[in-house]
């Protein structure tokens, strides 16, 4: 298992060169991402069933999926797919060979147990809990440091903010 210290770094070295905008958008964060290494995150939302994660990363021949839960808050959607970003960035992947559709049927027996495969170990969890945490801080540390003037071009853009910026990152 990494340190909080390893994680912090593995944070910082992820989110200084996505140019993000404050405050976070989820949805660029994985553009961004996925756009810097050659290979797009797919977001779908999708009616996961009880007792079941409420995301899912399927690393599939052409994407990475990250399949979140439809029935919830779109706050509680944005935390989850965070944690799934973080599990992505720690390198938590699981489902290989699974093709995406497997997960949009799910009375299909094969995607239950695709989904029951994604229950990480608790080391696992705990990392991309402390990586979710630590890009939410972050976020909300550096939309702080902007303030509340989102349409000065001069001040959005997290790369450029970082260069003075105080904080863990
Ligand atoms: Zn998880």
């Amino acid at each position: 298992m990494r340190s909080q210290r390893a994680l912090r770094v593995l944070c910082r070295d992820t989110l200084k060169v996505l140019d993000l905008d404050l405050p976070l958008d989820v949805t660029q964060l994985c553009d961004r991402h996925g756009a810097r290494r050659g290979r797009p995150i797919r977001l779908i939302a999708h009616p996961l069933p009880a007792g079941m994660p409420n995301g899912v990363w399927l690393a599939a021949d052409d994407a990475d999926y990250f399949f979140y839960q439809a029935n919830t808050s779109p706050l509680h959607q944005q935390q989850i797919i965070i944690h799934e970003f973080g599990h992505l960035i720690a390198g938590h992947q699981m489902l290989g060979a699974v093709s995406a559709s497997a997960l949009t049927a799910p009375a299909d027996d094969d995607s239950t147990a695709a989904l029951q495969r994604t229950c990480y170990a608790d080391d696992r969890e705990w990392e991309a809990e402390m990586l979710a945490s630590m890009i939410l801080s972050w976020a909300a540390e550096a939309a702080d440091t902007v303030g509340t003037t989102p349409r000065n071009d001069d001040l959005r853009g997290i790369a450029r903010l970082l260069g003075g910026h105080k904080g863990w990152l």
